[in-house]
């Protein structure tokens, strides 16, 4: 017998034809002897719907009202699939997030979950029943109801299964598992059978949009197993469908073959700026960041060269697109202070990375990503790594190709389809 906990996105609760396939895959898990609690999104659609009517009623609308509008979309669906087991004959009931309770930090829209209170839930699922509990939602200090920002069940999921202990957290989408890089650019892409915390907050953050960052992270910090599957796959199927996202360890005690390089994430999102001409002397780097941080821009790549006696130098960085015109306008405000001689921007760019832990441990990952892209003619316009990571900034058009030939470079293309 294992405790696990399943949670469905909104595209399995679109429906009462879908939450019944929901509830009957709950009730095989459940047949199987397990402990389980579900945790559900809104039907696909609804949130947008909801924030819709917020915007409507008014534009300043009151965070804390906006909260009670959205959370609802939960509530329905943890009604109707608690009532649907019930009748497929599953002890089964809803636990909302302030009976629980969970409780936030006080930011209404983008709450954090501070504490979890396990005592009635565990007993409850010793006792045989199903849990059911509405994601994205929790309880303030003062009272009030709470949601954890877009995409936030994910979140609730992982903090439900941390605080029973339990043995596995798997989250249904309408994706079956985590992609050595997105399918709709190679097709030759690979599903992963496991993959490290780590390597999914790098993957996740640069484009597999497969589950909110936030949950990952959470599953790292409490050492929560998740699987990502499909809820639209047979559910009498083998075990373990899905990718499993777990320690390092895990898969080092797994003595599954790895390879040097995990996957390929790809980011869009991203705008370079240069910063010309920048006076080559203490405390210039930190009269153009400085400004930025305090408004909240999130600097991701940052490049500047040696002056060579100039005793100037440009700076080159990235921000979010969406901060694009924001950053330039900081800038163009302190230019005497700054006292650089012009600012470029360029939207256009893409940023590729490719994500290992394997290399750790090995020499020449970087060197073979640029190789590769040089045989192409792609130019790298700025490059950043981690340990576990290498980027490179290339022009927009040229993304898909970069991928594809990175993708062969390592080694990660799927043998040829039939
Ligand atoms: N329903 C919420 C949203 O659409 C939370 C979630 O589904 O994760 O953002
Ligand atoms: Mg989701």
């Amino acid at each position: 017998m294992a405790r696990i906990v399943m949670k469905f996105g909104g595209t399995s609760m679109a429906g009462m034809e879908r939450i019944r396939n929901v509830a009957a895959r709950v009730k095989h898990v459940v047949d199987q002897g397990n402990e389980v609690a579900v945790v559900v999104s809104a039907m696909a659609g609804e949130t947008d719907r909801l924030v819709g009517f917020c915007k409507e009623a008014s534009p300043l609308y009151d965070p804390a009202e906006y909260d009670v509008v959205v959370a609802s979309g939960e509530q329905v669906t943890s009604g109707l699939l608690a009532m649907t087991l019930k009748a497929m004959g599953v002890n089964a009931r809803s636990w909302l997030g302030w009976q629980l309770p969970i409780r936030t930090v006080e930011a209404h829209a983008k709450a954090r979950i501070e504490s979890f209170e396990t005592e009635a839930l565990i007993s409850a699922m010793s006792s045989g029943q199903v849990a059911v509990i509405p994601g994205f939602q929790g309880m303030m200090e003062s009272g009030r109801i709470a949601t954890l920002g877009r995409g936030g069940s994910d979140t609730s999921a992982v903090a439900v299964a941390a605080a029973v202990k339990a043995d596995r957290c798997d989250i249904y989408t309408d994706v079956d598992g985590v992609y050595t890089t997105d399918p709709r650019i190679v097709s030759r892409a690979k599903k992963l059978d496991m993959v490290t915390y780590e390597e999914m907050l790098e993957l996740a953050s640069v484009g597999s949009k497969v589950l909110q960052t936030r949950s990952v992270a959470l599953a790292m910090k409490e050492g929560v197993r998740v699987q990502v599957l499909s809820s639209f796959d047979d559910p009498t199927q083998e075990e373990l469908p899905g990718t499993l996202i777990v320690s390092e360890e895990e898969i080092e005690d797994s003595n599954m073959e790895r390879q040097l390089i995990t996957g390929i994430a790809v980011d869009k999102n991203e705008a370079k700026i240069i910063v010309t001409r920048v006076p080559d002397k203490p405390g210039a780097v930190a009269s153009i960041f400085t400004p930025l941080a305090e408004a909240s821009i999130n600097v991701d790549m940052i490049i500047q060269n040696d002056s060579k006696d100039r005793g100037e130098t440009d700076v080159t960085f990235t921000v979010p697109r969406t901060d694009l015109a924001r950053s330039v306008d900081i800038l163009e405000a302190l230019k005497d202070s700054i006292a650089y001689n012009r600012i470029i921007t360029d939207a256009d760019v893409a940023k590729v990375s490719v994500v290992g832990v394997g290399m750790r441990s090995h020499a020449g990952v970087a060197a073979t990503m640029f190789k590769t892209l040089a045989d192409r003619g792609i130019n790298i316009e700025a490059i950043s790594t981690s340990e576990i990571k290498v980027s490179v900034l290339i022009d927009e058009d040229e993304t898909e190709l970069a991928v594809r030939v990175l993708h062969s470079a390592y080694g990660l293309d799927a043998e040829a389809a039939a």
